[in-house]
């Protein structure tokens, strides 16, 4: 009756998720429903006393049962009250454990992911999701199913009281709630769903496109846009407000008049009522015992005023759980990096790609179709060629940031899908261009990748990655935190530590993605001297934008639109006259003017 089919299974499922606290959400409502009971019995109690003194009147001091009536009626609202705080209290417990459920399940699935789902999911998204779904949830739990199912009691005992007094004047009563109640349906089921979704709908477009304003504010600046940039959010707004508009006018403003009409007047059937009947009871003399039971709904009506006016914000809340549990499954649909079951373990350090294709969900055409290459144990393989041509996702497969399409990507002679991801990573050391530091000290961010080591080993590695100009500018050293109060590296510099990070975390087989950005003559020079070291006897996938890192590689691999288009040694390669061969000779061109334009500054 409170809530259709479809959101009865999203509570259900987001009970799941209260565990082995669920039953408390079940003791809770049951307790809130014996409070409701409990609550109604005063009431009685007042009929009961009116009763009494109207069958003694005038002579007061014959009702000798009245002060019991009135203990009883103290206790048992006590009793209500206390139980209801009982009843609370359990579902709470079970609504704090289910919304911690919900962030601790959420966060580990996620954890399972490839790290390539964090590139498009933020993990700033994937909290929001989380928290708003718990917080929702803790409402829905903790309140409103409390509220939903005291109402429904309420409903109930109003149906049984009308035979126990007069049915007449409490089918009055109920007229008036099952009036309000209707109303209040009314404006939420069948086309009227759809018109609220499509309300709904015009106020998410409304809050993206302010978001997107928002982040476009300096783009708007720089090229004066206003008016385009105006245009989508103004075009939500307007969308917005006429959806809204409609919603209101159309759909609410009959139905909202006549729910909070009968809600606060519960007793506009119940006067007239009792005018109709009182001439009968009058000639059918029991006046007295027809006053009482008056006396007994007019004061019973107020209850219905609340009960209702909290089914309303109830069912409110039954619909966040349809938007809660849709946020929720949008994290668990995150998904999981398949662990092998039986993994094995790789026989040394080579790299290898077997016809390996790959295409990003919903991307048109392969990042990447039928490379194959082979980096033997202690080879430095490049990987160069033109901006899009796959680079970056060749390398991401290796720690399996993805995994390919077809084709196998292998380490030491074994798929990496085959091999345990910890050990993979143990193997595996990688530097990418967006390498991004903790905000923690220096220490934590290198110390990230081997825990247990010391603070020798850390300030050794921050050494061979030519970190001393950093650590002797912060005002605390390797302790220093990065990102506080001023304490911001340039890109160069946040470089060189992830590099000393990947230094430290000694691993035979480096995956790097040299960073262009960063190209300020005093930084490349060190990052050069820091590559050096980092990949002295190893295994190395190393993706070169300056063509000058790449000229003593033991191969280099040209891909071009995902494919290889050349590969060899650079002798061969700039012999062959091909895609290499004129980058090459556009890079030395490049690094000539360079020299030229310095030299005039000089
Ligand atoms: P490179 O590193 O050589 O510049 P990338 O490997 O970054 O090239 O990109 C190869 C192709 O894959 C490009 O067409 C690019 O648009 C596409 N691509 C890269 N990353 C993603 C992603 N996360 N989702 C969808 N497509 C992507
Ligand atoms: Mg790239």
């Amino acid at each position: 009756m409170f809530y259709g089919k479809k959101k009865k299974n999203d509570v259900r499922e987001l009970l799941e998720y209260g565990g082995s606290r669920k039953w408390l959400t079940f003791l809770g409502l049951a307790l809130s429903a014996l409070s409701m009971l409990l609550t109604m019995i005063p009431y009685i109690c007042i009929w009961l006393a009116a009763r009494d003194l109207i069958a003694v009147a005038p002579d007061w001091t014959r009702a000798e049962n009245v002060p019991q009536y009135g203990w009883m009626a103290f206790v048992f609202a006590a009793g209500g009250i206390v139980l209801y705080f009982l009843g609370l209290m359990c579902t709470h417990l079970a609504a704090f454990r289910t919304a911690s459920n919900i962030r601790k399940q959420g966060v580990s699935h996620v954890m399972k992911a490839p790290l390539g789902y964090f590139d498009a999911n933020a993990s700033g998204l994937i909290r929001g999701r989380l928290d708003a779904a718990a917080a929702d949830t803790e409402t829905l739990l903790a309140h409103n199913l409390a509220d939903i199912v005291g109402t429904v009691v309420l409903f109930t005992a109003m149906i049984v009281l009308m035979f126990v007094f007069d049915w007449r004047m409490g089918a009055a009563c109920l007229l008036s709630a099952v009036i309000s109640v209707i109303a209040m349906f009314s404006m939420m089921g069948g086309k009227n769903a759809a018109l609220m979704a499509e309300y709904q709908a015009a106020q998410d477009r409304m809050t993206k496109a302010g978001t997107e304003y928002v982040r476009g504010i300096p783009v708007v600046k720089i090229f004066q846009q206003t008016v385009y940039s105006f245009k989508a959010f103004q075009q939500a707004i307007e969308d917005y407000s006429s959806k809204a508009e409609h919603y209101q006018a159309d759909v609410c403003r009959g139905p909202q008049s006549v729910n909070l009409t009968f809600t606060e007047g519960a007793f506009v059937f119940l006067v007239p009522a009792a005018l109709f009947l009182a001439p009968g009871a009058l000639a059918g003399g029991n006046f007295a015992g027809f006053v009482t039971n008056f006396a007994f709904y007019a004061v019973f009506s107020a209850i219905i005023s609340t009960a209702l006016a909290r089914i309303m914000f109830a069912s409110a809340g039954t619909m966040l759980a349809h938007t809660s549990l849709g946020r929720i499954n949008k994290v668990m649909e995150a998904p999981t990096l398949k662990v092998p079951k039986n993994p094995q373990r790789p026989h040394g350090n080579k790299v290898e790609f077997k016809d390996v294709s790959f295409t990003y969900d919903g991307g048109q055409n392969p990042a990447l179709s039928h490379v194959s290459f082979t980096a033997f144990s202690g080879q430095t393989v490049a990987l160069v060629g033109p901006s899009g041509g796959g680079k970056t996702t060749a390398a991401s497969l290796i720690p399996r940031f993805w995994d390919a399409s077809s084709g196998s990507v292998e380490v030491g002679g074994v798929d990496v899908r085959q091999i345990d991801p910890h050990v993979l990573m143990d193997q595996v050391a990688f530097v990418f261009q967006n390498s991004r530091l903790f905000k923690a000290s220096v220490l934590e961010n290198v110390r990230a990748a081997r825990p247990g080591a010391t603070r020798d080993q850390v300030l050794e590695a921050l050494k061979a990655a030519q970190c001393q100009d950093i650590l002797e500018k912060l005002p605390e050293g390797m302790d220093t935190q990065i990102g506080t109060e001023g304490t911001y590296l340039s890109g160069g510099e946040q470089q060189r530590i992830a590099l000393a990070r990947a230094i430290l975390k000694d691993a035979p087989i480096v995956v790097l993605d040299e960073a262009t950005a960063f190209a300020d003559p005093e930084n490349e020079v060190l990052i050069q001297k820091a590559f050096a070291t980092l990949t002295k006897g190893r295994t190395v996938i190393m993706i070169a934008h300056r063509l000058s890192t790449v000229v003593g590689a033991d191969k280099i691999i040209v891909l071009k639109e995902g494919r290889v288009a050349e590969a060899g040694t650079h002798a061969e390669l700039t012999a062959a006259g091909g895609l290499y061969a004129r980058m090459w000779a556009d890079y030395n061109q490049a690094a000539q003017w360079k020299l030229a334009s310095e030299k005039e500054a000089e």
